[in-house]
Parts: C-alpha cells; sequence; structure tokens
C-alpha cells in the first residue's frame, strides 16, 4: 500500500577530506559543523519524501588504511550498498581520480547482477571557487559517459542540494528495485 515501508542502504565512498562526513551529517542534523573525527559508521535516517516514510542507511566509509590501494571496494559493501554515492572535491584532482575508478569498480561488479547499482557522483566545495581545479563540465562529463547521476554542490552552504543527492539516489535505487 501507500505506506509501505521503504528502507534504502546508502554507501558513502570517495577519497580522504572531500566531505563524505560533512555531507551524512548535513543530512541527518541539516547542520554543518566543521570538523568530523575519522569514524566509520553506520547511521539511520529516517526522511519523508513524497509523504512516505523512507529508512536511509547510511555508510559513512573510511579510506582504506594500510595494504589496500586508496579508493578500494570491498566485496561486503558492493552487497551491502542499494546505490553509491560517490564524493570528490571540485579543489583536489586526486580526489576526482579516486572516483573514476570506484565507478569502475562498481561497474564491473554491476555487470555480473544488472540494474543493482545507481550511483551519483558528486562535487563538493563548490564555495571553493578560487581553488578549483577540476570543471564543472569533467564532472558532467565522467557522470554521462558512466550513467551515473550528477551534483555540484558545497555542504558546508546548503543543507538543501545535499537532501536532493539523497532524494534523486532513491528514485534510482527504486528504479533498479522495479526492473528486478
Ligand atoms: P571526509 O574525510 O570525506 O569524511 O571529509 P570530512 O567530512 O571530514 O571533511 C573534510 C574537511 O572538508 C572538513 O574540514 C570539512 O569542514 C571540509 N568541508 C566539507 N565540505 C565542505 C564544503 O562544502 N566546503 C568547504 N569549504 N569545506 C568543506
Ligand atoms: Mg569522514
Amino acid at each position: 500500500g501507500s505506506q509501505q515501508k521503504v528502507e534504502a542502504n546508502v554507501l558513502l565512498l570517495g577519497a580522504e577530506s572531500v566531505g563524505k562526513s560533512a555531507l551524512t551529517v548535513r543530512f541527518l542534523t541539516r547542520r554543518f559543523i566543521g570538523e568530523y573525527g575519522d569514524i566509520e559508521s553506520i547511521y539511520s535516517h529516517t526522511d519523508r519524501v513524497e509523504g512516505r516514510e523512507i529508512s536511509f542507511n547510511i555508510w559513512d566509509s573510511l579510506c582504506p588504511q594500510n595494504g589496500e590501494v586508496e579508493g578500494h571496494i570491498s566485496d561486503r559493501q558492493l552487497q551491502w550498498a542499494d546505490g553509491f554515492i560517490l564524493v570528490y572535491s571540485i579543489c583536489d584532482r586526486a580526489s576526482f581520480n579516486v572516483v573514476r575508478q570506484q565507478v569502475q569498480r562498481i561497474q564491473q561488479a554491476k555487470s555480473k547482477s544488472p540494474g543493482a547499482h545507481p550511483v551519483i557522483i558528486v562535487g563538493n566545495k563548490r564555495d571553493l571557487q578560487h581553488r578549483r581545479t577540476v570543471s564543472s563540465e569533467e564532472g558532467r562529463l565522467l557522470a554521462l559517459s558512466t550513467d551515473c547521476g550528477f551534483f555540484e554542490i558545497s555542504v558546508a552552504e546548503t543543507y538543501h542540494e545535499v537532501q536532493l543527492v539523497f532524494h534523486e539516489l532513491l528514485d534510482l535505487i527504486r528504479e533498479a528495485r522495479a526492473l528486478k
């Protein structure tokens, strides 16, 4: 029925310091604090989308420390996630390259279970225009060529855009489920 409960497991990926924790906390509390610890955690957050209660489980991942290559995604993470938010900073080209690798990794896994892994690419820190090293075009092109959603946002400046990212991913997750 219309009150059916919907759950969505969202995995946040990307290089260090791009704003994954800031994005998570912004969505959970609507606030931007400034500094975030290095805690790996799965948060639950209920949000109302078009009159429906949606339970988001958000896995704010940490970058692998020693032993594993940067950008590594574990099989466990791939299996857990219904959808992915890949974050880079528009002032950090290396972080853009990490996202590029991670999209590939997800899509390789995707080819084994079709339609199961929607991805949104997020270019964060748009408020730092003067330090930009990744153009909007590059971000948009990567998303287009890999069939992902794309947003450029500033977690520091706005809550609304952050909410849009999660709602858009939710739409994609629902589409993917409908296709199964
Ligand atoms: P994580 O390592 O990906 O979880 O990154 P954090 O969420 O810890 O953020 C790293 C740093 O970037 C922190 O100092 C944040 O305050 C800062 N930060 C996050 N989002 C933004 C943003 O939109 N604009 C600016 N200027 N700084 C941001
Ligand atoms: Mg973090």
